[in-house]
């Protein structure tokens, strides 16, 4: 497995396997991995021939009272990570290589951007999309996995390749969950064995969706009223339970097939967020 820290040793490497004619995927990180990001990449090596995987904690995309100073972060335990899954070179540039300070150019969407979690996160998926389309540009990749963890993230960045024509086969891969049914994050290490607990009532408000939807109650204010108790008893600040469109993340009245039921919640001081898409 190599590392590259430039943009140039990535972009040579990709190259070289371009002119052997291998096809390339990429798998976007932030670091700490988890079983989540490792099942991305599996995918990614199904999808590709050669796979890279980047690391990197994009400052554009914390907002100035976030965890960006705080995020947790081991290069060595990422290393060895990647590795034990196969990937074939991880990019691990540092803030200086990806960025100019003098930059003026970035990615802005109007309007997928603005609901859930970019109520609360303004600037979030702008420094998303200009750190992913980067990347896209530096990697040059065939295809790039992303979680459905991340819903609105992976919403907005295949609208970015649909209105900007970037040739990148977006692919989504599903949430990864502890035993406990709690969606692995690298937010996660924050919290304490109680907040855990509190934690799970993100599933559950999930799972008793999932019920409704199955039971053919389709009246989505009632559903997420009910989820904001649950999540309330359990012990979870909710900042938002939403039902939208998995794709356009329009609002949806009445529940129907991928419809997303999106929930972000404060558990003590760590911002959890966690869906699931109605089939
Ligand atoms: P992050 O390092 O948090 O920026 O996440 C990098 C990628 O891993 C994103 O595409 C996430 O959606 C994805 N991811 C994070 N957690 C999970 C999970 N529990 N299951 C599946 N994918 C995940």
């Amino acid at each position: 497995m190599q590392t590259f820290r430039t943009k140039q040793e990535v972009r040579n490497q990709v190259r070289a396997w371009r002119r052997e004619g291998l096809t390339v995927g990429l798998v976007p990180t932030m670091g700490y991995l988890h079983d989540g990001h490792l099942s991305l990449m599996r995918i990614a090596k199904r999808e590709a021939d050669r796979v890279v995987a980047s690391v990197f904690v994009n400052p554009t995309q914390f907002g100035p009272n976030e965890d960006f100073a705080a995020y947790p972060r081991d290069e060595a335990r990422d290393l060895a990570q990647c590795e034990s899954v196969g990937i074939d070179g991880v990019f691990l540039p540092e803030v200086s290589e990806m960025y100019l300070t003098d930059a003026t150019v970035h990615v802005v969407e109007d309007r997928m951007s603005k609901v859930l979690c970019g109520v609360t996160r303004p600037i979030h998926f702008g420094g998303v999309l200009t750190v992913v389309l980067k990347l896209f540009h530096i990697v040059m990749p065939d295809v790039a996995v992303f979680g459905q963890k991340d819903a609105q993230q992976l919403a907005i960045i295949r609208r970015m390749v649909r209105d900007l024509d970037v040739p990148v086969r977006i692919v989504g891969g599903p949430i990864v969950r502890e035993s406990s049914g709690l969606a692995m994050s690298s937010r996660n290490t924050y919290l304490s064995a109680e907040e855990r607990v509190r934690a799970l009532s993100l599933r559950r408000s999930l799972d008793f969706a999932e019920a409704e939807w199955t039971a053919g109650r389709l009246d989505a204010e009632a559903l997420r009223t009910a989820m904001r108790r649950i999540l309330a008893e359990g012990g979870a600040n909710v900042e938002y339970v939403e039902t939208v469109d998995a794709d356009s993340l329009e609002p949806v009245a009445e529940l129907r097939p991928n419809t997303l039921v999106a929930i972000a919640a404060r558990v003590g001081r760590t911002r959890l967020i966690d869906n699931t898409v109605l089939a």
